[in-house]
């Protein structure tokens, strides 16, 4: 019986490898910090009691908060439910299936090809350079039909930046032929480096934001496109009639309110120096091979033995995020910077597979 609905469906989809979300791959776990989240809940409440109502398709005082608060104009902002449905969203309204193609550079966010296989879009990949910035060269010869460019800075999984200058280059080589869409899910770490200010520059740069990382509401699924107008009209087309649940747009206003943004600002501080504290213990560690910088709320490391590792730490309700599996990345782990306390007991736990 099963066989038969399977023959039903799209090849692409009979094809595919879902994405393993770290709450996918489960583990029983007390320390998480295998999903990039802030690790002590936010409290909010619900002001809004309007249930018996449609939401509003694109609620304006969360798209007005958020446009103050990335510094660009209201009509350049979308909302949807999470990064991953901007994600997808540029490639339905972009890219055709069977003859388009959208193109990354490995090792990076797993979203962008499991979105281009579950729609039928072709993409290319681009290994980036043993230093993790783009190759550029490569790129330019792999652009014929290319519709979408993704490119993630700072990188998810390894945490660097990608350099403004080859960004530029990207975005002349792309113009008038693609779109070049950074995703800055972890900009509040590293607030100056954020493309926003080059909006009225470019016309086919697009910006994904979310509010999963530092303003600690993963649960929420909330996310942001920043592009210019002609691009978020055509968004408009796509996106589903109510894409936001009214309680989600009533946490949002609040999470972007002045209190709300210090709050975060305050959470990110905290975050940047128990990494700093990290950084500082993992070296000294005989199991750590190498430390990678990171402007994110997360370090990739490769060590000795990782598997071992992982599945020792992952028994003793530690869970990181193996990315053994990802281009270049044999041996790394990638830890999210959780509390101090937590910080410590992962220190600590290392330290004993040191001596064993
Ligand atoms: C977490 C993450 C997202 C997804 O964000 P959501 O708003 O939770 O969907 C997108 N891009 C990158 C690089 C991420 O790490």
């Amino acid at each position: 019986m099963s066989t038969d609905i399977e023959a039903l469906a799209r090849a692409n989809v009979r094809a595919l490898t879902p994405y393993m979300s770290a709450r996918r791959l489960g583990g029983n776990g007390d320390v998480w910090l295998n999903a990039n989240e802030y690790p002590l809940p936010v409290p909010f409440t619900l002001s809004q009691q309007t249930l018996n109502r449609y939401p509003e398709c694109q609620p304006g005082e969360v798209i007005e908060r958020y446009a103050a608060y990335a510094g660009v104009m209201p009509e350049q902002v979308l909302v949807s439910r999470g990064a991953d449905e901007g994600i997808e969203l540029l490639m339905r309204a972009f890219c055709e299936p069977g003859k388009d193609a959208i193109l990354f550079c490995p090792p990076t966010y797993g979203m962008y090809s499991v979105s281009a296989e579950t729609i039928g879009i072709e993409y290319r990949t681009v290994a980036a350079l043993p230093d993790w910035q783009l190759n550029l060269p490569a790129i330019a010869e792999q652009l014929d039909g290319v519709k979408v460019v993704y490119m993630c800075s700072p990188n998810n999984p390894t945490g660097n930046l990608i350099k403004q200058e080859d960004i530029r280059t990207l975005l002349a080589m792309t113009a008038g032929k693609a779109l070049v869409v950074a995703d800055e899910a972890y900009i509040e770490f590293c607030p100056q480096a954020t493309l926003a200010g080059w909006l009225q520059e470019f016309p086919h740069l697009v910006i994904l934001r979310t509010l999963s990382k530092a303003f600690a509401l993963a649960g929420l699924r909330c996310g942001f496109t920043l592009a210019n107008k002609p691009v978020i009209d055509l968004l408009m087309k796509v996106i589903a009639p109510y894409p936001l649940a009214t309680p989600v747009a009533d946490v949002a206003a609040q999470a972007l309110s002045d209190d709300g943004i210090a709050l975060m600002r305050q959470h990110v501080a905290e975050l940047n120096d128990n990494r700093a504290w990290l950084m500082a213990q993992l070296p000294q560690l005989a199991v750590t091979e190498q430390v990678f910088p990171s402007e994110t709320n997360y370090i990739l490391v490769r060590f000795t033995h990782s598997a071992t590792i992982f599945k020792s730490l992952w028994d003793q309700g530690i869970i990181l995020r193996d990315q053994n599996k990802n281009p270049g990345l044999a041996g790394c782990l990638r830890i999210s910077i959780g509390t101090r306390t937590e910080c410590e007991r992962l220190i600590a736990a290392l330290q004993a597979l040191c001596v064993e």
